[in-house]
């Protein structure tokens, strides 16, 4: 699944508004190529999706050919990785329930949550196929919600990077069981 679950409290984590601001390289998070510096905000504030949390606009690095395409900035984007978090939300609340009656519904929602949103999530990028350029990733998506950040993109190589730099970043899905 393409995508990053930020949890929050932990170290390495900028947490001044509220949310996490995930450490990026400094590489275009749609082709990887040096951003030279240049950041593109990505207004968490906009829509209404994102659960009505208000704060700075996230910067990005995005290289200058990639400023028109970079970074999703649609409700339906917004909307899709905030179903996204909120089903990640719902599985971790169930793991965290123990054992009880609750918890299998608990996390059964969570999981169809999780699903619906990165099928979302997907469709809309594979919607935006056509205008696809090859090394490039547009339209990444960045969520939410209290207590959850994730941020969706098919770029495999920003995904590995975030994970190094950010060490409360995981992959999103049902917490390991043993
Ligand atoms: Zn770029
Ligand atoms: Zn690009």
């Amino acid at each position: 699944m393409p995508g990053l679950i930020f949890d929050p409290g932990s170290e390495g984590t900028d947490q001044r508004f509220g949310y996490v601001v995930p450490k990026f390289s400094g590489r275009c998070v749609c082709c990887s190529a040096d951003a030279g510096g240049h950041v593109e905000h990505y207004d968490i504030t906009a829509p209404s999706g994102a659960g009505h949390i208000r704060g700075a606009p996230v910067p990005m690095p995005v290289c200058q050919a990639c400023i028109p395409h970079a970074l999703d900035r649609t409700s339906a984007g917004y909307l899709a990785g905030s179903v996204l978090a909120l089903g990640v939300l719902g599985i971790a609340v169930g793991f965290f329930m123990g054992e009880s009656e609750a918890q299998g519904p608990v996390m059964a929602g969570g999981a169809l949550l999780a699903a619906g949103g990165a099928g979302w999530a997907l469709l809309q990028s594979a919607r935006e196929k056509r205008e696809k350029q090859p090394g490039h990733h547009p339209r990444l998506y960045f969520a939410v919600l209290p207590g959850m950040t994730s941020l969706i993109s098919d770029n495999a190589a920003l995904i590995d990077e975030l994970l190094a730099l950010n060490p409360n970043a995981r992959r999103p899905g049902p917490p390991a069981s043993g």
